[in-house]
Parts: C-alpha cells; sequence; structure tokens
C-alpha cells in the first residue's frame, strides 16, 4: 500500500495562517484553477453556506492517475525545506504546487479523481490520509472541502461575514466565466443557482447570465487595433452604469487581471457620460505578444506590468470614446423597469446588507426562450456601425410643453421625450467653453467698466501665485491696493451678460483648486460655468426657445448627458405607451 507522509501539524497550520486559505474564495480560486488547467469544459461549483460547510468543486478534465493524485497531496511535505518567513509569504514560492495539501490539512478533504483508466479515491482529515481506495471511472476530478478550520479553530475568525466570502467567490468566478466562456461554469450555494454558463464561447451570452439580460442588450462590443495590441470586448450603455468598480473586467491573453492605469482610464473615456461615483460595465479583451506583459510583479498573478501601455491607453481610450460618441443614448422607459436581477447584488460587495436579507431575494435566472433575443445578431447588431451624420445625433424632437419650469415634453414620430431643461443647457454650454477655451488664441474684450474684485488675505495670496493662470487665459488685470484687483479685459468667450459672475466664478476655482493640468482647469471651468449660465429650473421659456435650444442640443458632441453624467433626455416609445395605456395586450 503506498503512504502518504503526514504532514507536520505545526507546519500545516503554519500555512494554514499563510494567505491560502485566508478566504473561502482561495479555496475555491484553488480548485477552480487545478480544473481549469485539467483543460476541463464544464466546472460546477457547489457550496453549502457560502463554502464555510462544504466546498465541491467537479470537473470533466483529464483526471489523475492515482501516482498523482497521491502526489498532489504529499508534494509540499516533500518537495522543498521551508523556512518560517517562506510560509507566510507563500504567495512568493508560485505555491500552486502547495495549495491543495495546505487546504487538505485544515479541513475534512475529498478527492476523487480519474484519468479514464484508473479512479481513485483519497480522504484526507486534518493533513492525515485516512483513506485511500478504488473509485469509479469517470473521467475528471472531484473535491469536496467540508469543515474548513475545524482543527484550527483559531483562523476561523478571520473569516469574513458569509455574505463578504460568498460574494468574493462569486465574483471571481464571474470573471473566470468571462476569462473563459468556453468553458460551463456553475455555481450553486445551498441548491441556489448563482451562475450558470454554457460554455458556447459567447462572451456576450456569459455576461447576460452575469448581469441579467436587460444589460447585455445594452452592452456594445468594442474593436481596435494597433501593432502591438488587439483589444476588443463589450462596454456598457451609460445607463448601465454601476455603483461598484468592480463590473470592470481586464482580460489580458485570456488571463483576468488588474491595472490601475487600464482602469482609470476606461472610467476616463466615460467622463460626463456617467455620474461621478459611477463605474461602467466592461469587459475588456488585450491581446498581444507575450513578451510585452509582465506577470510576475505580482505572484497572484493579478497585477501584471505592461510595455508600451501609454499606447495600450491611447488604444483604449479612442476605442470607447469613439464607440459612445456613436451611439444614441437616451435612455427608454420600460413598463416592466424593475431593479435588474438580483445576481449582481450578490456579485457587488457590501457589507451594509445583511445575509439573511439577501437570501429573501430570489434569483430569477434569465430565461432565453422567453424573449427573441438572439445573441449572435446582437452581437453583430452591437458592432459599431453606426452611420449618422456628424450633426445629427437624434432625430429633431418637436417641444410641446415646459412643466413644472423644468421638464421639456417633446415628441416625433418615435415616441415622446423628457428631457431636463438645465441639464439640455448645461451640454451646450460645457461644450462651448471647453471649444472656446481649447483654442489656440483667445481674443480678449476690453471692459467700459473695470470690475475691482476683493478678497480676504489667503484667498488673495494663492490668487497671486497664480496670476499666470489669469494671464494665459487672457484676463487683463492689475493690483490695486490691499487683496484687491481689478480687471480690465477679458476672454471674449465669456458671455456678455455674465461677465462679473463668470470673472469671480473661475477666480474661485484658481483659489480652490491650488494646482492642476491645463486640461482638468479647462474642464472644471467650464463645468462650473455652465451650470451657472444654464437656465435654472422654474424659469419658463417659450416653445420657440426651446425649439432653439434642442437644435443646439443636437450639434453637441454628447447630447445625452450633462457634464455631470446625468442623462438630459429619457423617451417613451409609442409601443411603451401604447403598453402603458393598455392599447396592446403584451
Ligand atoms: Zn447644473
Ligand atoms: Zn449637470
Amino acid at each position: 500500500m503506498d503512504v502518504i507522509k503526514v504532514m507536520d501539524v505545526n507546519l500545516s497550520n503554519k500555512i494554514a495562517a499563510g494567505e491560502v486559505v485566508e478566504k473561502l474564495m482561495n479555496v475555491v480560486k484553488e480548485l477552480v484553477e487545478n480544473s481549469i488547467d485539467a483543460n476541463s469544459s464544464t466546472i460546477k461549483i457547489e457550496l453549502i453556506d457560502s463554502g464555510i460547510k462544504m466546498i465541491k468543486v467537479i470537473d470533466d478534465g483529464c483526471g489523475m492517475n492515482k501516482n498523482d493524485a497521491k502526489l498532489c497531496l504529499e508534494r509540499h511535505a516533500t518537495s522543498k525545506i521551508y523556512t518560517d518567513e517562506d510560509l507566510f509569504n507563500i504567495n512568493t514560492l508560485g505555491f500552486r504546487g502547495e495549495a491543495i495539501p495546505s487546504i487538505a490539512s485544515v479541513s475534512n478533504f475529498l478527492l476523487k479523481t480519474s484519468d479514464g483508466v484508473t479512479g481513485t479515491e483519497i480522504f484526507v482529515s486534518g493533513g492525515v490520509i485516512k483513506e485511500i481506495k478504488n473509485s469509479d471511472l469517470r473521467k475528471g476530478t472531484e473535491i469536496t472541502v467540508s469543515d474548513i478550520f475545524f482543527n484550527t479553530p483559531a483562523r476561523y475568525k478571520y473569516l469574513k461575514s458569509l455574505y463578504t466570502e460568498l460574494a468574493n467567490i462569486v465574483d471571481y468566478v464571474n470573471k473566470m466565466a468571462l476569462s473563459f466562456p468556453n468553458i460551463s461554469f456553475t455555481l450553486i450555494n445551498n441548491d441556489k443557482t448563482l451562475l450558470n454558463t454554457d460554455g458556447s464561447g459567447n462572451l456576450l451570452k456569459v455576461i447576460s447570465n452575469i448581469y441579467g439580460i436587460s444589460v447585455a442588450k445594452k452592452m456594445v462590443g468594442i474593436k481596435n487595433s494597433d501593432d502591438d495590441y488587439e483589444i476588443s470586448g463589450y462596454i456598457s450603455y451609460p445607463e448601465n452604469a454601476r455603483s461598484s468598480k468592480n463590473n470592470i473586467t481586464i482580460l489580458v491573453n485570456g488571463r483576468c487581471i488588474r491595472n490601475t492605469l487600464i482602469n482609470r482610464c476606461i472610467v476616463e473615456a466615460y467622463h460626463t457620460y456617467i455620474p461621478k461615483d459611477k463605474y461602467p460595465i466592461v469587459v475588456i479583451k488585450i491581446d498581444c505578444d507575450t513578451s510585452l506583459v509582465d506577470v510576475n510583479v505580482h505572484p497572484t498573478k493579478m497585477d501584471v506590468k505592461i510595455s508600451k501601455i501609454d499606447n495600450l491607453l491611447n488604444l483604449i481610450t479612442d476605442c470607447i470614446s469613439n464607440t459612445l460618441e456613436k451611439l444614441t443614448l437616451i435612455p427608454e422607459v420600460k413598463y416592466e423597469d424593475r431593479p435588474i436581477s438580483n445576481l449582481n447584488e450578490v456579485t457587488t460587495i457590501n457589507n451594509e446588507i445583511d445575509f439573511k436579507e439577501d437570501e429573501k431575494k430570489e434569483y430569477i435566472e434569465p430565461k432565453f426562450e422567453d424573449l427573441t433575443f438572439d445573441f449572435t445578431y446582437e452581437v453583430k447588431e452591437n458592432e459599431v456601425s453606426y452611420e449618422k451624420s456628424e450633426d445629427e445625433k437624434f432625430k429633431m424632437i418637436n417641444p410641446v410643453a415646459l412643466i413644472h419650469g423644468t421638464y421639456i415634453i417633446g415628441e416625433n414620430e418615435d415616441g415622446m421625450y423628457i428631457m431636463d431643461q438645465h441639464a439640455v443647457n448645461e451640454r451646450i454650454n460645457y461644450e462651448y467653453y471647453l471649444k472656446e477655451m481649447g483654442k489656440e488664441t483667445i481674443e480678449a474684450t476690453d471692459l467700459l467698466v473695470p470690475i475691482k474684485l476683493e478678497f480676504s488675505n489667503k484667498e488673495y495670496l494663492i490668487l497671486k501665485q497664480n496670476f499666470n493662470i489669469l494671464r494665459n487665459i487672457n484676463i487683463g488685470f492689475e493690483e490695486f491696493g490691499n487683496n484687491t484687483i481689478i480687471i480690465r479685459s477679458h476672454p471674449n468667450w465669456i458671455k456678455k451678460d455674465y461677465v462679473e459672475e463668470s470673472l469671480r466664478k473661475i477666480i474661485e476655482v484658481i483659489i480652490e483648486e491650488e494646482s492642476f493640468s491645463k486640461e482638468k482647469f479647462n474642464e472644471k471651468i467650464a463645468t462650473t460655468l455652465a451650470c451657472k449660465m444654464s437656465i435654472k429650473a422654474n424659469e419658463y421659456v417659450s416653445l420657440e426657445e426651446l425649439k432653439a435650444l434642442i437644435e443646439r442640443l443636437r450639434q453637441t458632441n454628447n447630447p445625452f448627458t450633462c457634464p455631470h453624467g446625468r442623462p438630459t433626455i429619457i423617451s417613451y416609445s409609442i409601443y411603451e405607451l401604447e403598453k402603458l395605456f393598455k392599447r396592446v395586450m403584451q
């Protein structure tokens, strides 16, 4: 009989204290990655109580023969000599081979595996081999990890709430499903299916499985490349923005990675399309020569360093901005609008949600049969192919009324529209200021009556340090005694009815910001002035004027959101109106 060396109990406890089993997600990760390495096409993960009672991973991969099965459990007891320090930095060891024994050392661990020739079953309890016997021949591997930390209760308390543990697992499995659309992933917790992908290789379908069908319908394909990089994937319509950054998935050569620069660049490409504290849903695939990627920056292989990163970032920015610019982004009000599937809420880690509360929510699986949503068609449809003329972002909408002095009601042959008068105005002004401020030469206008502005001593100190900014944007002024300046001329893009107010705002921004790039400064000024100079709520404007306003909105680069990322227009299609009034039955 083969005897596997029993692991030293101290040693195994120390390993358990390392990062391997710090989170239940790490256990799932190790098992799932082994399944992927075994060329599985189906991976099923079953949990009881978020995995704290049981984690079972079943795959249909190549399996192991008896020797390999034993080896995978004993490797760490025989392969290397460790110092204590090594053990606590277990990540630096490239522990793939070491993880299984460490998981087995703190749980009841059952391994069933077969390479199609021999079937083996090994049961390990707290790192001690209890039984090795022959098993059935179904090719693949099934690992059951039960009662984790039963022999090291002190570790137990390091686990987060069951909800957080589950959210981490869901998040990890989601990312794996996105990375490997060719593998079918099933994730079940307490008999509830949280994710089920079909392994058909269709990325959009995986997105739909994760986020729900309504989100998938509002994803748009992207594609771009240069000599070094090829990028593709899907980005969400701004209306689908989420409060968690977690929904940006970056795949480099098929591997899910983290990269702060790429993340930031994606979020910035959505600037003014979505509010500041919201983030898009993005799955971006980056393919390149492996020599351009250094995966060894961080041992978990999540953080990677990329050569020619600036080129890549430009490529991504261009691709996303061009795509967004071509879309008609008028959110449609739908009769059945309700919060999108609860799975999203599980994936978004939110410690405030009580786990039990969450359990009450039923997960509604998207039903493909019920919806005439043909994915292959949708993918093609979503590929950027919009042929709109440059100065026509949406069909003209005729204003018919202004209600509450705030909302413009409008119509065209497609339906009814509601516009936020202030937001519309703000977008127009914002683009006006940005364009004017970005011009090479800025003309100045002399003031007939100079404007005297007085400041507190602290404000004046900061302003004085930044006089060059005033000069750069062509504000003509001179110091005038104590903490005071006199302005004699101003750039002519300042609207003539708002000269003093605008100048005050510009100086306020300079004093508040203290340091900034020219681009950020222009951006800030444009946003601030646009808001100030736009029609306020409760201000009544004639239909004629509203019509002119809508015409001007249509000429902007992004007519669909104000500079703060809030929508300018929402729509009711005629069909939706008919549904609302039961003129048609669904
Ligand atoms: Zn505003
Ligand atoms: Zn706004």
